[in-house]
């Protein structure tokens, strides 16, 4: 079993080796000193999502959204809230499809907001549609 996690600093995209039986809630990046965990979700690029599935040891769960889509921006907050909840086991990150076109080709998303669950790069689930927080998390834990 491994005993060191890797973890991809959301400020500055560093990747950080964190032993597993440290808390990681606490962990610091090694680069820029920033919080690894905060909370909150981390809006990425798409060359920042790339560094985050390939570094990543933890699971990275992703919410493609767009500033014009209703339903996006109502399922932000809960988004927010799942983020408290999963994280540091899980790493939350927004990808803004607007600005994401070969990204969501890649992916294949036919509507947003759309939930991404990857392991060690390779998505192993996706949901269309709205979630509350409960059931972003329920469906996260499902899934892992
Ligand atoms: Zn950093």
């Amino acid at each position: 079993m491994t005993t060191i996690n890797q973890i991809v600093c959301p400020v500055c995209g560093a990747i950080n080796r964190v032993p597993v039986d440290r808390p990681a809630a606490a962990a610091r990046c090694g680069s820029c000193k920033s919080a690894l965990f905060t909370a909150h979700p981390t809006e990425v690029t798409e060359a920042m999502l790339d560094t985050h599935l390939r570094a990543n040891s933890i699971p990275v769960l992703l919410d493609v959204w767009a500033p014009w889509c209703g339903p996006c921006r109502s399922m932000a907050p809960q988004f927010e809230r799942a983020a408290a909840m999963l994280e540091p086991e899980v790493r939350l990150l927004k990808l803004n499809a607007d600005d994401a076109q070969a990204t969501c080709a890649r992916l294949r998303v036919q509507g947003i907001p759309a939930l991404y669950l990857f392991r060690n790069g390779q998505p192993v689930a996706q949901s269309a549609g709205a979630m509350a927080a409960d059931a972003i998390v329920a469906w996260t834990r499902n899934n892992l």
